[in-house]
């Protein structure tokens, strides 16, 4: 292949993009640390993370090893009638951090493939429960869980993907948004949609899901913990399982391992993906409590799931060495220094036109403007600055690997604030 970017051009589809007129793509040669390795030399700083998941950055000594290490024993083995200590293993660490009684581990595919685990699981629960019609979830507005079926039916119904899709998503019941700021007051009223719904279809409802605290890619908004405490609370007085979707804020992120801690909550479901195996491969996880487990195989019934690479030990023996890197490094300390690096780098955004709102909540840094930004050129400018960020809708915002240093973390922010300032002086 002589013209890398004609042929890809040509026949390589990208993700939320035209096939018809493609996208701008800058080839990428190799990564390490924080730093992409564009094949033209220049080097960019990565404020995205590999879209929340290369948490300890790229090209890392140690996971390398375990992906060596476990490609001279096996990269994959069936899982059906087999087992492992890379999957073993991985279980077991998991467990460690996972809030207490989430014990019963699905291993998946990814993270969209973990919300129709834990879908199909609330499901099978009310099955095997005698209650075939809760087969229905409650949500919020704002949210994103993914782009496979179900998982799109509980994304937000204005800027999620059900306009082009109607007829084909199954019907879910969305609530209001629920008041945005971490900080923000959040009095019963903030909750009466919610209970409304839960009130008015309680029995057709399978699940509450939600993403906990951070709304992600259908906003990156943030909310208050006490919403998320009442949610939980009014979840079991109604008798619905609760799914929380950790994808993006899982294993540190938020400042917290999971959160869910922020509320002081644990779900009856959780899904884990992305920064799961550090960013190097796909794998995602749907954790249920013993209860749930219990009540969809009772009677001698199975949870009717099993993907071709469900538990792959090459993931899954990445994602056991990112979990042992986590857990023995200071990340709670790098992600707080982040998000006051964060907030101090683009807090002067607030005084520039057009801007909306500056949040920053662990290693998140967002400046939300009043109208959609120009993406490309964005992107253009970041890449003239050295630095990898990739705008969506009205929101340019951040989410680095925790390794970043305040140098870089300080590179990113100027750049935030310079091409913020472009955006909003057009
Ligand atoms: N849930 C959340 C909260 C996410 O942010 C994402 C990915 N952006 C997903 C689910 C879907 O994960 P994947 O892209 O691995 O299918």
């Amino acid at each position: 292949m002589n013209d890398l970017l004609a042929f890809d051009r040509r026949h390589v589809w990208h993700p939320y993009a035209s096939m018809a007129d493609p996208p701008a793509v800058h080839p990428v040669a190799s990564a390490s640390g924080v730093r992409l390795r564009l094949a033209d030399g220049r080097e960019l700083i990565d404020g995205m993370a590999s879209w929340w998941s290369a948490i300890h950055g790229y090209n890392h000594p140690a996971l390398n090893a375990a992906a060596e290490r476990q490609l001279k024993e096996m990269s994959h083995v069936m899982f059906g009638g087999l087992t492992h200590r890379p999957a073993a293993g991985l279980v077991e660490r998991l467990l460690g951090l996972l809030p207490a009684g989430l014990e019963c581990v699905f291993l998946c595919d990814s993270g969209s493939v973990a919300v129709e685990v834990a879908m199909k699981m609330a499901i099978q629960y009310w099955f095997a429960a005698g209650q075939p019609r809760r087969k229905r979830f409650l949500t919020v507005r704002g949210g994103y869980h993914g782009d496979t079926f179900h998982a799109m039916s509980v994304c937000d119904p204005v800027t999620g993907m059900h306009g082009i899709f109607r007829g084909a998503l199954p019907g879910q019941f969305f609530a209001e948004m629920p008041p945005a700021g971490f900080d923000a007051p959040c009095d019963e009223a903030s909750l009466s949609s919610f209970r409304n719904l839960l009130d008015e279809h309680g029995p057709d409802i399978a699940a509450v899901i939600l993403e906990p605290i951070v709304q992600g890619a259908g906003g990156m908004r943030f909310y208050a913990p006490r919403y998320l405490k009442r949610v939980r609370e009014l979840a079991a007085a109604a008798g619905v399982l609760l799914v929380l979707d950790e994808i993006a804020t899982g294993f540190g992120r938020t400042g917290r391992m999971f959160a869910c801690e922020h509320a002081g909550i644990a779900p009856d479901i959780l899904c884990v993906g992305k920064a799961l195996t550090g960013g190097y491969l796909t794998l995602g996880a749907a954790v249920a409590t013993r209860r749930v487990a219990e009540g969809i195989c009772a009677g001698g019934r199975v949870f009717m799931h099993g993907p071709t690479f469900m538990g792959n030990p090459l993931a899954c023996a990445v994602a056991s060495a990112s979990l042992d890197l986590l857990r023995e490094s200071p990340w709670r300390e790098r992600v707080l220094r982040i998000e006051r690096e964060l907030r101090a780098g683009l807090d002067p955004c607030r005084t520039l036109p057009g801007v909306a709102d500056v949040r920053a909540l662990g290693a998140i840094g967002v400046v939300e403007l009043r109208k959609a930004v120009d993406a490309d050129a964005c992107r253009r400018e970041f890449v003239k600055r050295g630095v990898w960020v990739r705008p969506f809708g009205r929101l340019v915002y951040v989410m680095p690997p925790f390794i970043m240093q305040p140098e870089d973390v300080a590179t990113l922010t100027a750049a935030m604030r310079e091409v913020v300032g472009l955006q909003a002086a057009e």
